[in-house]
């Protein structure tokens, strides 16, 4: 019995591994690809095609992707009666590394988001978020190049847990008599009541991954972010815990009080300074001082809001790459952020930078870091010459639109 019912083993390439804690990547990974709904497949398949001219370019043939097609979404219900058929998850959790583009989810009913299913199914505890500005994009503040930030987002807790009830329901009122009777605490009787768990060792291995982040790519700071001057046994407890963890990483990290007390006010060369800052203010930092922030580790919500706020601020929300990754064993989804765009589905037309900057970030995590820093290149000269998709092009003055495959040729003809 091979490992999948429906889908045919690939013929080439091997299985990305999890070594004595370190990604051993082979020289032809196979890489599961969900293409995604609506004009999600103009961006995953545009995109596939940069990145494999980005890999053959920096290693001349010695390296290749084996994409391997699997289906969730719409295409999975239509051929299969299911949205997220097993074959699927298994894959993405067999090969480690995979990519998708975005997926219809309805809104007030109909099946639960297949992106939060798949989240927690792995336990893709960080959403990571990196927000930069690539010159030419349109954007609304007047010094765009200065904020240069990755997201650290809590993926798998909060009030994200989907422990809720609605208001009126036998489940509400019994949580509302058992506050009331157990707990002595009073609400209304016709709320709806949510909860909002978060745990130590959530939080914790959030924190430790965003530091060590920090470490290995010469960041300067990690702030968490945080609202624990009102939720102090939640986001406070995050803030407390974070600075337990910057404690396991001695003299490569440095704190606020550490840097008034021992070093005179000035943050030692080398050191990985670990601060913390309430939500709200954080709004007004990133925009009035946005050169001080670097990594930012956050509880799931304040991480949710924070990452688009900071990608509109360059006008990158179209443009925006992720990645869901569980650091401890190895298993990562990197993903476009935006979503199916079901208007202009089919017509060449979207734009497929969040599918491709999200490849780079795959392509960074892999270690193939020549081949991230052409497809970088690439886009940065595409947008230079100003032959952009339409989101773009109508912003830009001077700009010739151009559809989504003509826009990935662009990118590969300024690697
Ligand atoms: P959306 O698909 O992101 O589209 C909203 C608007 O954003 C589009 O009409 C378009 O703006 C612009 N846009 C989105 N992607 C673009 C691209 N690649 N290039 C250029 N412009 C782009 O948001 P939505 O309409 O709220 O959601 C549609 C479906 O996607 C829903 O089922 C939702 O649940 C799902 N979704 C999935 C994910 C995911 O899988 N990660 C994320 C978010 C939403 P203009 O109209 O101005 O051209």
């Amino acid at each position: 019995m091979g490992l999948f019912k429906i889908y045919p083993e690939p013929k080439e390439g091997q299985k990305i591994e999890m070594k004595k804690g370190k990604l051993w990547v082979p020289d032809k990974p196979i890489i599961p690809v969900i293409y995604g709904d609506g004009s999600g497949p103009d961006c995953s398949k545009n995109g596939i095609t940069v990145l494999d001219a980005a890999v053959k370019k920096a290693y001349g043939g010695r390296k290749k992707i084996v994409w391997f097609p699997v289906e969730a979404g719409q295409e999975a219900f239509n051929k299969r009666g299911e949205w997220m058929p097993t074959d699927t998850t298994t894959a993405i959790k067999h090969y480690l590394v995979s990519i998708k583009g975005p997926l219809e989810t309805p809104v007030g009913g109909g099946h639960r988001s297949l992106n939060v299913a798949l989240r927690q199914e792995c336990d893709l505890y960080c959403c990571v978020r990196p927000v930069q500005w690539f010159e030419g994009v349109p954007n609304p503040v007047k010094e765009p190049e200065k904020l240069d930030v990755v997201v650290f987002r809590e993926n798998t807790e909060d009030v994200y847990a989907g422990i809720e009830w609605k208001q009126g329901t036998p489940e509400a009122q019994k949580m509302i008599a058992f506050l009331a009777t157990q707990m002595g605490k009073k609400v209304r009787a016709d709320s709806g009541i949510g909860v909002k768990p978060m745990s130590a060792t959530g939080s914790k291995r959030l924190i430790r991954a965003a530091i060590k982040y920090a470490i290995a790519n010469k960041r300067r700071s990690v702030t968490m972010m945080h609202k624990g001057n009102i939720m102090k046994f939640t986001e406070g407890a995050f803030r407390e815990w974070g600075y337990e963890v910057a404690k396991e990483f001695g003299d490569q990290v440095v704190t606020e009080q550490e840097i008034a007390e021992k070093f005179g006010g000035q943050k030692p060369e080398g050191k990985v300074l670990v601060n913390d800052r309430i939500a709200d203010s954080m709004f007004q930092q990133i925009l009035l001082r946005p050169g001080e922030y670097d990594v930012i580790a956050t509880p799931n919500l304040n991480g949710d809001y924070i990452s688009d706020a900071a990608a509109a601020q360059v006008g990158g929300l179209g443009i925006a790459p992720g990645g869901n990754i569980n650091y401890d064993t190895g298993l990562a989804v990197f993903e476009a952020t935006h979503g199916t765009a079901p208007k202009y589905a089919g017509q060449d037309k979207v734009n497929p930078g969040s599918f491709i900057l999200s490849g780079v970030m795959m392509l960074e995590y892999l270690g193939w870091k020549e081949a991230a820093a052409l497809v970088n290149r690439g886009f940065a000269g595409a947008i230079k010459a100003k032959r952009v998709t339409y989101d773009f092009a109508r912003q830009m003055e001077g700009a010739e639109e151009v559809k989504s495959s003509e826009f990935a040729q662009e990118i590969i003809k300024h690697m």
